[in-house]
């Protein structure tokens, strides 16, 4: 059966992330089927991703859309605090705390995906399923095709499946191009950073420190954490010859990168919690896709941007407006077709937005 015939089409989501969750949560609040296929082995597998804004208008409309806007006892209105220093470590502004039920507040991406994960029908996500590629049909539907070389035919198949999309191939050769700028991020927690002088650097919020094309960032996250990323432009390889596994080595040579920074600066780096992960940035270029029915992409997938805010808070929209469009549009492919329009206009803007941060 055609989805334009089926009152409750088959819809797969391919990626358990922010973006795949808000859909899929979204859907099961208009009791529509949805099966979410996740290559993590389960819940438990921490994302890469550290806290966001949940913006008005794009986020918050999400999370209204949901049905947890109300849930945000897990945010930090007063987590946005912003300090920000030169390198000799002196403070040259500071932005006062915002936030609170207008405002954006902060939002740990994690916890935000295990409260959609919670409000989700048991059995939705199906953990440790991998998706080797999908593939459409000429009846306008689609098949998806796992590593475990099974396969399984959907009305619309969703990919949210991130920067790396395997669902983006059956729709665009996009693939992300790395933008020349590198983040190597560690963690540091409350405690010590009281006990090595540096928290008065950090605030109740978040400090960036910028000078040469280099940055320092400190963000609180909840659980007493510091996330902190040294930002800095690079070729990709960078690292060669450095054993990124060995936090010793890294710190060397990032102290030698920010050689003449202020020792309280400095410091920051030195009271990493026992490890640095490199993350280069890559980027898609914006050329929306020619509409294929049975398949579309949300969030990363489809628009991989240079800003982590903009990217969380995108990926909420498009997978609620996705779902919403799904629920009150007459058949799946007006749906998407109504979804990819309102996207693909979204996208221009916020890539706009984010290079201008970048
Ligand atoms: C290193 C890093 C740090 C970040 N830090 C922040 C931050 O601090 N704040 C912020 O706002 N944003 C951050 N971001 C960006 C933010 O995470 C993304 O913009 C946002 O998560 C996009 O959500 P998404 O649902 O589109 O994709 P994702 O959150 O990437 O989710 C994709 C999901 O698909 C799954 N998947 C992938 N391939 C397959 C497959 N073949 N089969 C099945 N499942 C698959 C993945 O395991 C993942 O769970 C960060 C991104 C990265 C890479």
């Amino acid at each position: 059966m055609t989805a334009e015939a089926n009152s409750n089409p088959r819809i797969a989501i391919v990626g358990a992330g922010l973006g795949g969750l808000a859909c899929a949560r979204t859907l099961q609040k208009h009791h529509r089927a949805v099966t979410v296929f996740e290559r993590k082995r389960s819940a438990d597998v921490r994302s890469p991703s550290g806290t966001f804004s949940v913006q008005p208008g794009m986020g918050q409309d999400a999370l209204r859309a949901t049905g947890l806007l109300d849930s945000t006892a897990l945010a930090r209105p007063d987590g946005r605090e912003v300090r920000m220093f030169g390198s000799d470590a002196m403070l040259l502004h500071r932005l006062p705390p915002v936030g609170g039920r207008t405002g954006a507040p902060d939002m740990d991406c994690d916890r935000l995906r295990q409260l959609l994960l919670d409000a989700l029908t048991e059995g939705t996500v199906l953990w440790g399923t991998s998706v080797d590629r999908v593939v459409p049909l000429p009846d306008g539907t689609s098949r998806v095709h796992f590593d475990d070389r099974t396969t399984e035919d959907f009305d619309l198949v969703i990919g949210a499946d991130g920067a790396w999309s395997s669902t983006r191939r059956a729709l665009s050769e996009a693939v992300p191009a790395y933008l020349g700028r590198t983040f190597v991020e560690t963690y540091i927690n409350d405690p010590e950073a009281r006990h090595h002088g540096v928290v008065h650097l950090i605030g109740s919020g978040s400090m960036v420190a910028m000078a040469g094309g280099k940055a320092m960032m400190a963000r609180r996250l909840s659980n007493g954490r510091v996330r902190l990323r040294a930002a800095f432009r690079a070729p990709e390889d960078w690292h060669i010859g450095l054993d990124l596994s060995d936090a010793g080595v890294v710190l060397a040579r990032l102290v030698e990168m920010y050689d003449g920074w202020d020792e309280r600066l400095l410091d920051l780096l030195r009271v990493n919690n026992g490890g640095f992960v490199n993350r280069p940035l890559y980027a898609l270029p914006v050329h929306m896709w020619a509409h294929v029915p049975g398949v579309t992409l949300l969030g990363d997938a489809a628009h991989l941007m240079p800003s982590f805010d903009i990217g969380a808070n995108s990926a909420l929209l498009d997978g609620a407006d996705l779902a919403e469009a799904l629920v009150t549009e007459g058949g799946v492919d007006e749906a998407v077709r109504a979804y990819e329009d309102a996207m693909s206009v979204r996208w221009a803007a916020n890539a706009e937005l984010a290079t201008s941060r970048f």
